[in-house]
């Protein structure tokens, strides 16, 4: 199966019940069983079934099949949230005296578990530079538990070489974690590439319509089984309300990825020309500090882009609200285009402090780009910038 087959396809099978062309919303909390033995040897693993919602549950269970399907990976598992599947697996796999090797600009979220929480556990964290892959390799070859990557970037798109960095977590037997929420099973396979596990926060793509949070981790089964045990004590499962959203977001995975993709390359090019932009950051674009790479692991460039205004944060003020097909929102990945300045969005735990110390310029505006028609969106920025163009100064 190709991806859209996979997206389409993937993982129903067994939660298809009576009949049923799509997967049941089964909001049982608890399973019943006639046998007490049956029972029991489902709760010890001989048997399959469910128990128990906190475990696992039949819609519940379609979602991670169809992203374990996707990402081609042995096992998945499924959580609340895209946080609650980070923190999950950081704490399942280290313990004090573990080491962690990461980047500066992960999501704030987990930048701010690598900077206040991790730590109180006694767990050291060491943050590099985020596309300074000798000062990674350094940093690995000291010896750590865990290699935490995330590429490309949220919201400065930046890209990290996982094959060439795995491969140096590998020689010192390090758990290889890639975050591909930005890049989506259509446009990267972190596990190809040499990753243990892959995360994403299926709040974005993979739902893709902004209206179920999820997060998901693909791997081992070893690995992934670890990591289940721990989330049942955790306690943070997905609700089967939000993964039948979910499911039914991903059927058309493929298509949207592709037209995002194709969106967001046109509006990087346009705005690439635009006299009041500074910087735009794509991948895409072919003078890109990343471009070559993402060349080399990624099947398209990503419908996420950000770009720096001249005039700054009160340019970004100006410019933001004069947008008509765009959300000013926190969310990204859904069909319709939402932006944001990134102290409101992907960095709003982060003090101004942090994110200077992770190179977020203050001017950045973060533009998930939707589905909508590029030329509709292109005029939409076109009046925009006329709007702002006699009322800022240019610094
Ligand atoms: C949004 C996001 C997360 C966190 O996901 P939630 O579902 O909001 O908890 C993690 N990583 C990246 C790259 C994200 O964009």
């Amino acid at each position: 199966m190709k991806h859209s087959t996979k997206s389409v396809w993937g993982g129903e099978e067994k939660s298809l019940i009576a009949g049923a062309t799509q997967v049941p919303i089964v909001s049982s909390v608890v399973f019943a069983y006639d046998d007490v033995d049956k029972w029991s040897d489902v709760i010890l693993g001989k048997e399959d079934g469910y128990i128990y919602g906190r475990m696992t549950n039949p819609t519940v269970d379609a979602f991670e099949e169809k992203v374990r399907v996707l990402e081609d990976a042995e096992a998945a598992v499924s959580f609340a949230t895209g946080m609650a599947a980070i923190s999950n697996a950081l704490f399942t796999l280290l313990s004090p005296g573990d080491r962690v090797v990461s980047v500066k600009d992960t999501y704030g979220g987990t930048n701010k578990l690598f900077i206040d929480h991790l730590p109180r556990f006694g767990i050291e964290v060491t943050l590099c530079d985020t596309t300074d892959h000798e000062a990674l390799e350094k940093e690995i070859k000291k010896g750590c538990k865990v290699l935490y990557l995330e590429t490309p970037t949220n919201p400065t798109m930046k890209l990290i070489d996982i094959a060439r960095l795995s491969k140096a977590a590998h020689q010192v037997g390090a758990i290889v974690i890639t975050d591909n929420t930005m890049a989506t099973p259509i446009n990267q396979n972190p596990l190809q590439l040499g990753s243990d596990l892959v995360v994403h926060s299926a709040t974005k793509y993979l739902g893709g319509h902004g209206d179920a949070l999820g997060g998901v981790i693909c791997g081992p089964k070893n690995l992934v089984n670890q990591i289940y045990e721990y989330r049942m004590i955790n306690g943070a499962p997905l609700d089967p309300n939000a993964a039948y959203s979910l499911i039914r977001g991903m059927k058309t995975l493929q298509i949207r990825i592709e037209r995002q993709n194709e969106n967001a390359m046109e509006i990087a090019s346009f705005l690439k020309k635009q006299p009041l932009v500074e910087d735009v950051f794509y991948p895409g674009l072919t003078d890109d500090p990343s471009h070559e790479l993402a060349k080399k692991q990624m099947n398209g460039f990503g419908g996420m882009l950000s770009f720096s205004l001249k005039g700054g944060l009160e340019a970004v003020n100006e410019f933001l609200p004069r947008l008509r097909f765009a959300h000013l929102a926190a969310n990204l990945g859904a069909v319709e285009t939402t932006v944001g300045p990134v102290h409101t969005t992907s960095h709003a735990e982060c003090t101004l402090e942090e994110r200077k110390a992770m190179g977020i310029p203050e001017g950045l505006v973060r533009y998930s780009v939707g589905i909508e028609n590029a030329s509709d969106l292109i005029e939409d920025l076109e009046q925009a910038f006329k709007y702002i163009e006699n009322k800022i100064t240019v610094k």
